[in-house]
C-alpha cells in the first residue's frame, strides 16, 4: 500500500478518506500548495462543486504541478466534480473560463440530468470492477463523448458514467457514499 492524496479544498472528500483506510490506505489531504510536497502517489479528485475545486487549485498553485503529475501517469480517482476537472472539454453551454485539470479525453456535460433528477442511485455493470455495482448520482455531469484515448466502463440509460484513460478512472457517481469496496479496490490496483 502507498499514500494517496485527496483534495480536500471543497466537497465530499472525508468519505474517500475514510473508503481507503477500510482498505488499508494512508492518505493525506491537500489544502494548499505546500501540502503537495507530502510523498504521495495516487491522487482522490472527490465530488463537490467543480468550479469552486477549479478556483481554489488555481488561486492556491496546486493545479499545474498536479496536471504535470497525472500526465506523468500518476493515479486519480476522480468523482463527480472530480471528473467535471479533469475533462478537456465541457459541453456547449458550460462556463469554458474555470480553471481545470484538462488531462481526459472526454467531453463532459455537467448537472446533466435536470433539477428533479438531480440525485438518484442505480446499479450496473463497471467494466474492469464488476457487476451490480451500487452508483449514487447526485446533480451529477455525464461524459457526452469519450475521445480515442478514454475507454467507456459503464453507462446507465445509454449515458457514460465512467472512463478510464490510462491511471485516470473518471466517474459520475459517488462510490464513497456506498459501502461497497470495489471502485476503490480498483483505484489502488491502477
Ligand atoms: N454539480 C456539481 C458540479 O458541477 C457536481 C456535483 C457533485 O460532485 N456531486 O461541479
Amino acid at each position: 500500500m502507498g499514500t494517496t492524496a485527496v483534495l480536500a479544498v471543497q466537497g465530499a472528500f472525508i468519505e474517500h478518506e475514510q473508503a481507503l483506510a477500510r482498505l488499508g490506505e494512508k492518505c493525506v489531504e491537500l489544502r494548499q500548495a505546500a501540502d503537495l510536497e507530502q510523498g504521495f502517489d495516487r491522487l482522490v479528485l472527490p465530488g463537490g462543486e467543480s468550479t469552486v475545486q477549479g478556483k481554489l487549485l488555481d488561486e492556491l498553485g496546486m493545479l499545474e504541478t498536479l496536471r504535470e503529475r497525472i500526465l506523468e501517469g500518476m493515479p486519480v480517482l476522480a468523482t463527480c466534480a472530480g471528473l467535471i476537472l479533469l475533462a478537456k472539454r465541457l459541453d456547449a453551454h458550460d462556463d469554458k473560463r474555470t480553471p481545470r485539470l484538462t488531462t481526459l479525453d472526454v467531453t463532459v456535460q455537467r448537472n446533466a440530468y435536470g433539477r428533479q433528477l438531480g440525485s438518484f442511485h442505480a446499479r450496473g455493470a463497471v467494466a474492469g470492477v464488476g457487476d451490480d455495482v451500487p452508483m449514487t448520482f447526485i446533480r451529477a455531469p455525464y461524459v457526452v463523448e469519450a475521445g480515442e484515448g478514454a475507454e467507456v466502463l459503464a453507462e446507465v440509460d445509454g449515458r457514460i458514467v465512467a472512463v478510464r484513460q490510462g491511471a485516470q478512472l473518471a466517474l459520475a457517481f459517488h462510490p464513497e457514499l456506498d459501502p461497497d469496496p470495489r471502485i476503490h479496490e480498483a483505484f489502488l490496483a491502477l
